[in-house]
């Protein structure tokens, strides 16, 4: 698949690693001005920065739970770049916090980080996003939910719970910016062969939730970033507000 993004810039959150990483090469390699973030991990930024070769590429440092960090990312961001074509919302956390297993204070600890840098941080990106765009009367935010928004999350149930609010906010986004030319995409992977999921993919387990796929695998990060480049291409906004599957027919709905 060939795609061509000269000319456009891309800001992705959580460039450093997993998907977000890969994602960050497609784009520029297909000739786009690279902008990603990462939370702390600099060496794997620099990794990737490296990785995406010549052009105005950069990374800056960003943690979706404070909004503070947000506003001054995009300060930042239009201080090098004038203007956004395409925002990948990617970066998320996965904290397990089984309800039966989980003391009172870790669990409102961990719904608050998730939702806080899952569903908060995704959101005010979009606001900011939409500060450049709407002037612009172009772009393009592409969303990265999760199978378990549907199939549920036992062990994680506020990532689960942040999935889906991203799902309902994106559709919310995608009716009052369709007017201004932006359009809104929703991705939900199931599992993705990254370090978000390492721990579950390996020995038994791991191979339980391959055969979940008729398939027998998991994704590998560059389907997922082959389809974020697919809703990022021209020609692709009358699919705005829909949610796109890639879970290898893991788990089915209609
Ligand atoms: P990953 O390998 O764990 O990478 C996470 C990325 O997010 C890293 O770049 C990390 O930065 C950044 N990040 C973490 N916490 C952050 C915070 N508070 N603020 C800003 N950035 C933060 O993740 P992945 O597997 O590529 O997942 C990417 C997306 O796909 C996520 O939205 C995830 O929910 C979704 N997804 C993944 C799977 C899967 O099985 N992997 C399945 C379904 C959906 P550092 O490198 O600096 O830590």
């Amino acid at each position: 698949m060939k795609f061509d993004f000269t000319n456009k810039t891309v800001l992705i959150t959580g460039g450093s690693r997993g998907i977000g990483a890969v994602t960050a090469k497609l784009f520029a390699e297909a000739g786009a001005q690279v902008a990603f973030t990462y939370a702390g991990n600099l060496e794997a930024a620099e990794h990737t920065l490296n990785a995406l070769g010549a052009g105005n590429h950069a990374f800056f440092q960003l943690d979706l739970a404070d909004p503070t960090s947000i506003s001054n990312l995009f300060q930042r961001f239009s201080e090098r770049y004038d203007r956004l074509d395409i925002l990948v919302n990617n970066a998320a956390v996965h904290l397990p916090h089984k309800i039966l297993e989980t003391d009172f204070e870790n669990w409102q600890d961990s719904w608050s980080q998730t939702l806080h840098a899952n569903l908060l941080g995704p959101a005010n990106m979009c606001y900011f996003a939409s500060k450049i765009m709407v002037p612009q009367q172009s772009g393009k935010i592409i969303n990265i939910s999760s199978r378990g928004a549907f199939r549920g999350e036992p062990e994680n149930p506020a990532y689960g719970a942040s999935k889906a609010g991203i799902n309902s906010m994106s559709q919310s986004l995608a009716l009052v910016l369709a007017p201004h030319n932006i359009s809104v995409h929703i991705i939900a992977p199931g599992y993705v062969s990254t370090e978000m999921a390492a721990d579950k993919l390996e020995g038994e387990s791991g191979e339980a939730i391959k055969q979940q796929s008729p398939f027998g695998r998991v994704a590998e990060p560059e389907e997922v970033a082959r389809l974020v480049a697919v809703y990022a291409s021209e020609g692709m906004e009358f699919t705005s507000g829909g949610i796109t599957d890639i879970n290898g027919a893991s788990y089915l709905r209609s």
